[in-house]
């Protein structure tokens, strides 16, 4: 039992020592290459071979004293594999110095074992360090005085009589040999050592200078103290166009690099000189030529053998800054184009109004009295047509207006339901023409006032009921508004139109807000339109704080909508609507017609006229004011644009005579905040040319239902 203990023990004992061997080998094999490995190689085949020669001489002591030192070394050995190296430098220089002192007392002086001090003393440089060291100096004092210690206790001779003479001499050659062998040895070694240090900090100078020579920003070496360029690379001279390097040493900063640079690096404080960080930014230079330099420059201090300098470096982007130049040139030049392109398109859509007015009038009247049978389909192409006409008239004058961002909203107060109903009622007969059902409701924000721009709203929803109306076949449109939140300056609602429509497919409906966009080809073809009005509604839209959604399924239909927010108009918030006396014909209303353009004077009068209106013409200013000096009127129908005195002009000296009868500016013109200016003008509203019968008829009711009911 207690034999297979102890063999189980052995086993156990032989495989760490087994397992430890295999680490030593392997991490003497994979150990580098160093000077403490030589030496303790050298060491050891000194010390066998010292150990070999004092057996021969039978000094039993000294070679016991060689085995010993080899020990030691071995054991310096196994500390240095397993990276205890300061421990093992220390345990060799021991064990040199103890080695050669001990057999030299045993065999005497005369076999000239100290002579091994003389590589031990080299061995200290190279195995401490080549460069002078505290370390060094203990270690090569304390090895001298070893040697001097050796000569105070070591006998000449052995007590060994055995040896003779010869046997001395012999013994005193072959270390003599040994030693300077060594010393050469390690001489040797000191100097390749050294050579390769120096190769290293040349080879480590070189890429430095390398780096500094290949970089891309010009780079100033600044001497802080003397402000003068310490040194500088390839790049700096060529991009400041200096002749030799040499003749740019010991330059003012301010000659070559400029005020600027020079009160840059005056502005770093000496008092807290290392804890500044590097400054960046713009700067201008010039080269020697005068050429100018635009560069990014960033300034780094630091400090060298006590001096303290600053690096600039300078990244030319003077291409870049020409660029940048170049393409603010070529904006402002788009920029002037598009506002000359916005002039010209809204002149023409001014331009166009003009003759498209007489056009729509006319097809009106002819429309209205009577008229053959056969010719009331072309009577109806020839409207439907020319409002078409006038759609893409405004459509272009918008569009011009969105491109150049220049579209203003109004904010006059409006009656929000008065205008959804009035929407609503504008596509009754094309939604019965194509035998759809319009639902509606507006019950959520019945007798709000609101305030904006009730025009915008209109076109808005007006072109998303008309898209909806032309792109659905059968089934339902429907407009709704909901109110989100009412607090009690605004109030917050939603506005949808919805259809059960061809829809749009779900990959084209993130383009169907881009200008022009039409979803495709087919559907041009089938529907007609410009791809404009989606565009233009988003921009109205984003413009009054809002932002248009849709969401749609091909065949099933696409529900269009918007959430804005608009202040009430507190004091004319009203629930109750006041009592009109309610009149459909204008009998009895006097109205005088202030229009330069007979067309447009004919077209306004045959309609007036209709509808039972007492119409008085006037063709300029000035002989408006004088029938209104000297009749009556109920309303004022007055053309911006009159030879004589203008439409402004009229309304200023009527006003002016304290007159509060209704005045309605009639015009081609169309421009931004024109209701608030108008207004400002002291007309009480205007009517767009073209105009729309109804519209005209329903203003000049309301007009002078009120005109009437204030001076009753
Ligand atoms: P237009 O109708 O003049 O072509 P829009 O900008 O109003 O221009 O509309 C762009 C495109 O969006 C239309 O051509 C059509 O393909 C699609 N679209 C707009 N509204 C609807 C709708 N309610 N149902 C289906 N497609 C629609």
């Amino acid at each position: 039992m207690k034999t297979k203990k102890g063999a189980n023990i052995l086993s156990a004992s032989l495989g760490y020592w087994e397992k430890l061997a295999e680490e030593y080998y392997l991490r003497q094999v994979n150990a580098p290459e160093s000077p403490l490995k030589s030496l303790i190689q050298i060491g050891v085949a000194v010390g066998a071979i010292n150990m070999i020669l004092c057996t021969i001489m039978k000094e039993y002591g000294a070679a016991f004293a060689c085995l010993l030192a080899c020990c030691m070394l071995l054991a310096a050995n196994f500390l240095r594999l397993y990276n205890r190296e300061i421990v093992a430098k220390w345990l060799v220089i021991i064990s040199f110095n103890a080695g050669v002192m001990i057999v030299s007392y045993c065999v005497g002086l005369r076999s000239g074992v100290y002579m091994y001090f003389f590589p031990v003393i080299f061995a200290m440089i190279f195995l401490i360090d080549t460069k002078i060291t505290k370390e060094l100096v203990i270690s090569e004092i304390a090895t001298i005085a070893c040697f001097g210690f050796t000569f105070i206790i070591a006998p000449y001779a052995t007590t060994n009589t055995s040896l003779s003479g010869l046997e001395y001499i012999y013994n005193f050659r072959i270390n003599l040999a040994i030693s300077l062998v060594l010393t050469g040895l390690v001489a040797y070694s000191i100097l390749k050592t050294l050579n390769k240090k120096e190769e290293d900090l040349l080879g480590e100078k070189s890429l430095g200078d390398t780096i500094f020579n290949t970089s891309l920003d010009a780079i100033f070496i600044i001497d802080l103290e003397s402000q003068l360029i310490a040194d500088c690379n390839k790049r700096a001279i060529e991009l400041f166009g200096i002749n030799t390097k040499k003749g740019m040493f010991s330059t003012p900063i301010t000659e070559l690099l400029g005020e600027a640079a020079a009160t840059r690096l005056k502005a770093f404080s000496p008092a807290n000189f290392t804890s500044h960080s590097p400054w960046f930014g713009n700067m201008e230079f010039s080269a020697k030529d005068e050429t100018p330099i635009y560069a990014y420059t960033n300034i780094v201090l630091f400090e060298h053998q006590r001096r303290r300098y600053a690096k600039i470096s300078i990244l030319d982007i003077t291409e870049v800054r020409i660029a940048e130049v170049e393409t603010l040139k070529a904006k402002e030049r788009a920029e002037r184009a598009a506002k000359v392109k916005s002039r010209f398109l809204s002149n023409m859509s001014h331009e166009l109004r003009t003759p498209l007015n007489a056009i729509i009038g006319s097809t009106n009247i002819l429309h209205q009295e009577s008229h053959l049978e056969s010719q009331r389909q072309m009577l109806d192409v020839l409207k439907h047509s020319s409002e078409h006409m006038l759609e893409l008239v405004n459509d272009i004058l918008d569009y011009s207006k969105l491109e150049a961002d220049k579209m203003e909203l109004n904010n006059v107060p409006f009656n929000l339901s008065e205008l959804l109903l009035k929407i609503v009622g504008l596509f009754k007969s094309p939604v019965t023409n194509k035998n759809l059902s319009l639902k509606y409701d507006f019950e959520a924000v019945k007798g709000y006032v609101v305030m904006g721009d009730e025009m915008r709203l209109h076109q808005v929803l007006n072109n998303l009921l008309s898209n909806a109306i032309k792109f659905t076949e059968e089934g339902m449109v429907m407009v709704q508004v909901q109110v989100l939140m009412k607090r009690s300056s605004n109030i917050t609602m939603r506005f949808s139109v919805k259809d059960s429509g061809i829809g749009i497919a779900p990959e084209k409906l993130h383009r169907i807000f881009d200008k022009f966009y039409q979803t495709d080809a087919e559907t041009t073809r089938k529907y007609g339109g410009s791809g404009l009005g989606l565009a233009i509604s988003q921009y109205i839209v984003q413009k009054m704080g809002g932002e248009m959604k849709v969401e749609s399924t091909p065949g099933q239909g696409s529900t269009f909508s918007f959430t804005i927010t608009m202040p009430i108009e507190a004091t004319k918030y009203s629930y109750i609507e006041e009592p009109v006396e309610k009149f459909e014909d204008l009998q009895g209303v006097r109205i005088l017609v202030a229009e330069d353009n007979p067309v447009n004077m004919m077209i306004v009068k045959r309609f007036l006229a209709k509808w039972n209106a007492e119409v008085v013409e006037a063709v300029n200013g000035l002989e408006a004011l004088g029938h209104f000096s000297n009749q009556k009127f109920d309303l004022l129908l007055v053309d911006l644009e009159m030879p004589e005195l203008d439409g402004a002009g009229v309304v200023s000296r009527i006003r002016k005579m304290g007159s509060a009868v209704p005045i309605i500016a009639f015009t081609a013109a169309v421009y931004d905040h024109m209701q608030a200016d108008l207004i400002d003008k002291g007309f009480n509203d205007f009517i767009p040319k073209p105009f729309r019968p109804d519209d005209l008829r329903e203003k000049i009711i309301h007009y002078v239902n009120r005109f009437r009911v204030k001076i009753a």
